[in-house]
């Protein structure tokens, strides 16, 4: 039999927390489906860390559910991935795997914040996580040739020099996804430095090209050919899609017509489906979420996507998504990581102003004097998080600082209880 609810929230990623946590703490009467799906929390920001180095997946995972689900005495969670939408009956199906096995849900308004489909990147629905840890594993034991400049220099910092690295970009040039579609344009000299790190410094090869073959749009971990649609053919003993090969609806919701040809969920101004106007979208709609940093934006667009989903059902309109809660939008991404840690390299690019100065980025600051020696102690590392004095803000410092700084981030988006497994891995399974 269904469970009714007022509100359902489907994904696992920060976009499903801050729309469920917008409606636990300002409506406390609605009664909310959470759908996170997994029984576990896994921080994706550090996805190249663990991928190349398995031995650090369970320091940002959270295995055990008591400790990473919040205490919302309106929102019931449920553990299983969603398998169907039928919007037209308002009713969600769940897997017939995990803890709430073949489920069934009905809402009066949903949000989908599904994230986008990165194989390996993040788990695909209904993975449990024992099979996430050996995926993690596999491939960390498997990675030769990857596909994005912060994979290829994690790959550097874990692997060595030995593997020929080729990142291969269908323009020809890097970052071109991050600037292309989040901002106006790509900044030139940024472009060509990060080029110029991953060629000199990463000893990695930037090959022009596109592989628009369905099959390759998953990673391979064992070796194989990669057919380019040039014809030219490029033989790897690991192939790692490291784009977002487009929103996580495919097969989700019954109605074709709430989609458009990519999967992305068509909406008006206000994040809400033009056809269905009770289901809102977080971060996979038509209407793009504009600047940096992208978390920034993706949370102002979850509580709106709630505050929409309130409306809804309260019999109020609908407000249009202003992105005015957060910190204004950047241009440009405020960093470029090229590998974590000890190896690794990092840029600073774009600080807003004030944290500018701070740095002393204006006058090419850097340590051993900036940040100012009483802020040395706060996150390790901190000495060197702007670089060495006199020189650019870049370097392996500002990579070995990011580590400590990126294990801050999860508990500002609703990731508690990070470094266990718990008890669904068993401990032979669990890496040393
Ligand atoms: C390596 C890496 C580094 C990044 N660095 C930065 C950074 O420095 N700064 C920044 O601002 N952003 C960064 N990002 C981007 C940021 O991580 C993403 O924008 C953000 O995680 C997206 O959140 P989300 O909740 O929309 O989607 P996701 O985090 O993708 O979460 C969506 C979740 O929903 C789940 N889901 C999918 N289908 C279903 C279903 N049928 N049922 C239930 N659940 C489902 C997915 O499996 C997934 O776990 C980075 C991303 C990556 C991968």
């Amino acid at each position: 039999m269904a469970s009714a609810f007022d509100v359902a929230v489907v994904g696992a990623g920060m976009g499903a927390f801050h729309a469920a946590e917008e409606i636990a703490k300002k409506s406390k009467d609605t009664k909310v489906a959470f759908i996170h799906g997994y029984t576990f929390q896994e921080w994706a920001l550090a996805a190249a860390i663990f991928l190349n180095n398995p031995d650090e997946h369970e320091k940002w995972t959270a295995g055990v559910p008591e400790k990473w689900q919040q205490k919302w005495a309106n929102v019931q969670y449920f553990m299983s991935s969603v398998e169907t939408i039928d919007c037209d009956k308002k009713e969600i199906k769940l897997m017939n795997k995990g803890p709430h096995a073949g489920a069934v849900i009905t809402y009066k308004a949903v949000v989908l914040a599904t994230g986008s489909k990165s194989p390996l990147i993040t788990p695909s629905p209904g993975t449990s996580l024992t099979e996430r840890v050996s995926e993690v594993r596999a491939c960390g034991s498997a990675l030769k040739l990857c596909h994005s400049w912060e994979m290829c220099g994690d790959f550097r910092v874990h692997n060595g020099y030995s593997a020929r690295v080729i990142l291969l970009s269908r323009s020809g040039t890097v970052l071109d996804t991050d600037f292309g579609e989040k901002s106006a344009k790509p900044d030139a000299k940024v472009v060509e430095k990060v080029t110029n790190v991953l060629k000199d410094k990463m000893k990695v090869e930037v090959k022009h090209g596109s592989a628009s073959d369905p099959k390759f749009s998953d990673a391979i971990l064992s070796p194989g050919t990669l057919q380019l649609d040039s014809g030219e053919t490029l033989d790897f003993d690991v192939y790692i899609p490291c784009f977002p090969i487009g929103p996580n609806t495919e097969r989700l919701v019954s109605s074709q017509k709430i989609l458009d040809d990519r999967g992305a969920l068509i909406t008006n101004d206000s994040l809400q489906s033009t056809s269905h106007p009770e289901v809102f979208g977080v971060g996979i709609t038509t209407k793009k979420l504009f600047g940096h940093p992208v978390s920034s934006r993706l949370t102002a667009a979850s509580k709106h996507c709630a505050q929409g989903a309130l409306a809804v059902i309260q019999g109020k309109p609908v407000q249009v998504f202003q992105d005015k809660e957060a910190p204004p939008p950047l241009p440009q991404p405020m960093n470029v990581k090229i590998g974590h840690g000890k190896g690794g390299y990092m840029l600073w690019t774009s600080l807003p102003g004030p944290a500018k100065v701070c740095c002393c980025q204006c006058c090419n600051g850097g340590f051993p004097f900036c940040p100012p020696p009483c802020c040395w102690c706060c996150i390790p590392g901190c000495s060197g998080a702007c670089g060495t004095c006199g020189s650019p803000p870049e370097g392996e410092g500002p990579a070995s600082f990011m580590v400590h700084l990126l294990a801050k981030f999860p508990p500002n988006h609703g990731f508690k209880g990070l470094g266990d497994y718990g008890a669904e891995v068993p401990k032979q399974a669990k890496m040393a």
